[in-house]
């Protein structure tokens, strides 16, 4: 289907998965690179700054909306060929995550087994590389094909040129903006599931198996998430979230040992120290379960701020700046958020969350 006049004033909160935020001043869907471009050109033509959407999941929309176009992707399908001994999978930038990681699973394909239950599209797991239970998916991309909005082109990124790190790429870090992802590709391999994370390890153990397979590991990752609220569930009001609110900080070795040397955490190559978000907040004093009327934090894990029901972005930002507060107070370490806030545009309350 050729690229529609996009459609004014549309509500963007119930495209969310936090519930919040205002409309979208144009929306538009994309099913193919050619609506991609094309929408691409109506936004410069009418002079309006454009913004993509994917599954939402990782988005705090203002409650003034977005002014300009909300390009929703839908680019679909999903194929595998086989290469050099393993299998190679090029999925549409609107597939459905979770789907595709059923697919390799179900296909005996490892590497994608411990992101399952990761809520949103294909086309969003690049830009922030998500990573969850000792795996990330930038080990496991070959190419993302974007349509590069500076030079008007479809190209095919190698992962090489996709600046991926923790929670990061170009695309979310100096390149916010410029790509679209259209599809991507992924190499995977016939193999045995990577079992590293505690709480798998403990989980997997439990049930007395002593070498899981990959469907197993998925299960396990699953039942995981969902104790802890990760896994989207229109009948549990603490998955009204964005995931994780922070990520997990990394401070110099020093640093650890002068403020919380008894901390739960992982040496990274860099002699830097990660520690989890979740331990410092908890020891800040801000609990599960926390209200702040229409916001809190999830009862079921600390990092989770949630929509309680009719919050408003000013809410969301509320508690969140009362967490960094917490815990710059208590350590003086600077959480970062890790969701991606659209329409604030020059807010200090949001600079003051940015700041490192
Ligand atoms: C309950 C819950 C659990 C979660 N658990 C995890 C987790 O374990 N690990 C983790 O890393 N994340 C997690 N997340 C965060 C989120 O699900 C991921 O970041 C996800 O990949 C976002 O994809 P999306 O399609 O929903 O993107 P959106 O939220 O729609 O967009 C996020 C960003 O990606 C950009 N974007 C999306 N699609 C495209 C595209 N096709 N081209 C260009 N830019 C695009 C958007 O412009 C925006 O900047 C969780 C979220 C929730 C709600």
């Amino acid at each position: 289907m050729a690229f529609e006049q996009p459609a004014a004033d549309v509500p963007l909160a119930p495209l969310t998965t936090l519930g919040v935020g205002g409309t979208a001043r144009w929306l538009a869907r994309a099913s193919t690179a050619a609506d991609v471009a094309a929408a691409h050109e109506w936004a410069d033509a009418h002079g309006v700054r454009l913004f993509v959407l994917g599954g939402g999941s990782n988005l705090v929309i203002a409650d003034e909306g977005f002014d300009g176009l909300v390009l929703q992707v839908a680019l679909g399908g999903v194929s595998a060929e086989q290469r050099d001994g393993g299998t190679v999978i090029h999925a549409g930038a609107g597939e459905s995550w979770d789907e595709l990681v059923a697919f390799a699973v179900d296909r005996g394909l490892a590497g994608l087994e411990c992101l399952s239950g990761i809520p949103g599209t294909v086309g969003g797991t690049p830009i922030q590389n998500v990573g969850a239970y000792g795996q990330e998916v930038a080990a496991v991309i070959e190419s993302v094909t974007v349509f590069d909005r500076r030079d008007k082109r479809t190209i095919a990124l190698p992962a090489a040129e996709c600046g991926f790190a923790y929670r990061m790429s170009r695309f979310k870090g100096q390149d916010a903006g410029r790509f679209i992802v259209c599809d991507v590709t992924f190499q995977l391999r016939p193999g045995l599931p990577t079992v590293t994370y505690p709480d798998v390890i403990d989980y997997v153990s439990r049930r007395g198996s002593t070498s899981p397979d990959l469907g197993s590991v998925r299960a396990a990752v699953l039942a995981i998430r969902r104790r802890k609220g990760m896994v989207i569930d229109a009948a549990d009001p603490d998955t009204r979230s964005v995931g994780s609110f922070f990520m997990n900080p990394v401070v110099d070795r020093a640093v650890f040992e002068r403020i919380a040397p008894h901390a739960p955490h992982f040496m990274m190559d860099n002699d830097g120290v990660k520690i989890p978000a979740a331990w410092l907040i908890e020891q800040s004093g801000v609990a599960r379960g926390h209200v702040d009327g229409r916001v809190g934090v999830s009862t079921k894990h600390p990092l989770a701020i949630i929509n309680r029901g009719g919050a408003t972005a000013r809410d969301v930002i509320r508690l969140a700046r009362g967490i960094k507060r917490a815990v710059i107070d208590r350590f003086g370490v600077a959480l970062r958020p890790e969701p991606v806030f659209v329409g604030f545009a020059g807010d200090p309350d949001i600079e003051y969350l940015l700041r490192g």
